[in-house]
C-alpha cells in the first residue's frame, strides 16, 4: 500500500538523520528538511483543484525520493540499501540528486550546475523542491557563522542550478523566481 511505503521512508530517513541538525540558530532536527521537501512536492507542485484541469505532477516514488534525498549524501546510507528497501526507481532518483562526497566542495557545486539539465524528470522535481526549501530557510535566517555575502552567493549559485531544471514545474519555479527577485538575483530567461 502506497501510504505504508511512504511511512516506511519517513521512518528510515528519521532514523538515518537522527543525530543531525539544520544550520539555523534553533538547530532544528534535520529530518524537518526532507519532510518539508516532500511537503512542497505534495502541496505546492501538485494541483489538487480539478477546476484547473491540471494533472498532479508528483507520485509516490518522487515523494519517497524527496524523503530520502539526503540520506546517502549526509548519512551512512548506501544506494544498495535504498534499492533493496525501496526499489530501483527511488534509488535512481536519489542517485541523481546526490553529490559525490569524495570531490572538493566547490567542484561538487560546479557539477550540480552541470548535471541539473541531465537529471530525470522526477529528480528535477525533487531538486526544485530542495532548492526552494533551502532558499526559504536562508530567506528567513542566515545560518550561524555565515556572512550575508555567503548567503547571497548561495542564492546566485542556486539560481544557476535552477536554470538547468526549468520547464519542470511552473508553481515551484515561480516561487523560486520570487525569491531570486527578492534577493536581487538576475535570472536569464
Ligand atoms: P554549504 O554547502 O556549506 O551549506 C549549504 C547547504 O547546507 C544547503 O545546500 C543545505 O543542504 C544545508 N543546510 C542546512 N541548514 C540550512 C539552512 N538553515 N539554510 C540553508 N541551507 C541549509 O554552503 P555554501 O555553498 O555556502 O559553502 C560551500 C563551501 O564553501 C563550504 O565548504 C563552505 O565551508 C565554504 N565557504 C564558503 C563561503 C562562501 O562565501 N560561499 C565562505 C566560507 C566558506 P541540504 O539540502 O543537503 O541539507
Ligand atoms: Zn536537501
Amino acid at each position: 500500500m502506497d501510504i505504508v511505503k511512504l511511512v516506511d521512508c519517513v521512518d528510515f530517513s528519521a532514523k538515518k538523520h537522527r543525530n543531525q541538525r539544520r544550520k539555523n540558530a534553533a538547530e532544528t532536527p534535520y529530518i524537518n528538511h526532507p519532510v518539508g521537501v516532500a511537503r512542497i512536492l505534495a502541496k505546492e507542485a501538485g494541483v489538487s483543484d480539478l477546476a484547473t484541469l491540471q494533472t498532479t505532477v508528483f507520485d509516490l516514488v518522487s515523494l519517497q525520493a524527496a524523503i530520502l534525498h539526503d540520506t546517502v549524501e549526509d548519512t551512512d546510507t548506501t544506494f544498495e540499501e535504498i534499492e533493496k528497501q525501496f526499489g530501483k526507481e527511488v534509488r535512481d532518483i536519489v542517485d541523481d540528486v546526490t553529490d559525490d562526497k569524495s570531490l572538493p566542495k566547490m567542484e561538487r557545486k560546479r557539477r550540480q550546475i552541470e548535471h541539473a539539465p541531465h537529471c530525470c524528470p522526477k529528480a528535477k522535481l525533487v531538486k526544485l523542491a530542495d532548492k526552494l526549501y533551502n532558499l526559504r530557510d536562508l530567506d528567513q535566517e542566515i545560518p550561524q557563522g555565515w556572512t550575508k555575502e555567503r548567503a547571497q552567493e548561495y542564492f546566485q549559485w542556486a539560481s544557476q542550478v535552477v536554470q538547468g531544471l526549468r520547464g519542470t514545474n511552473k508553481e515551484m519555479e515561480a516561487s523560486l523566481d520570487e525569491l531570486f527577485a527578492k534577493h536581487g538575483v538576475v535570472v536569464e530567461t
